[in-house]
């Protein structure tokens, strides 16, 4: 049985804090679905289609790794497509407990969708998009905290 893993998020923009996450998880799964929510209050400032773009380009050699764009919920989404796991990222506490209330109330939801948590490195715990949207909004050099394929 294919193990899929639905990645959800705005990606506005995609990160390293994002990439990171993805090339831990891929050992682990068949295929990850980068899954862009597009009710999400934060997507506003870059359009889907760019967000899906980019992350078609840092992917296109990879094909375990796909772009999709969805609009129920997310347990929803994965029951949808097949997808048995939610994948998500631990920046901090803060992270934490907010991730925590979602993950208990999509496993009350729907119980057969683990989510599966991935705690990356000091190094990217700060990199954040809002922070990122910020730095671009008031002229800023964001380069440092994106994938070489992303150039805003
Ligand atoms: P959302 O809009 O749901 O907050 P984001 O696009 O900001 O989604 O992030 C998607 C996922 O990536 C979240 O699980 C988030 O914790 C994780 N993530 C984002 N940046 C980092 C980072 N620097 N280190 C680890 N995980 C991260």
């Amino acid at each position: 049985m294919n193990k899929i893993a639905v990645f959800p998020g705005s990606f506005a923009p995609f990160t390293l804090g994002h990439q990171y996450i993805v090339e831990r998880a891929l050992p682990l799964f068949d295929k990850i679905i980068i899954s862009i929510g597009i009710n999400s209050d934060k997507s506003e400032y870059f359009s889907i289609e760019e967000r899906e773009q980019w992350i078609k380009t840092i992917y296109s050699k990879n094909p375990k790794v796909e772009v999709k764009r969805y609009e129920e919920l997310t347990v929803d989404f994965c029951a949808k497509i097949g997808a048995k796991y939610i994948l998500r990222g631990l920046r901090n506490s803060n992270d934490f407990n907010y991730e925590k209330n979602i993950a208990q109330t999509n496993k009350d939801i729907n119980s057969d969708i683990e989510t599966i948590f991935i705690i990356g490195p000091a190094r990217i715990s700060h990199i954040s998009s809002t922070i990122i949207r910020d730095i671009i909004k008031n002229g800023g050099d964001v380069s440092q905290f994106l994938p070489k394929e992303i150039n805003l």
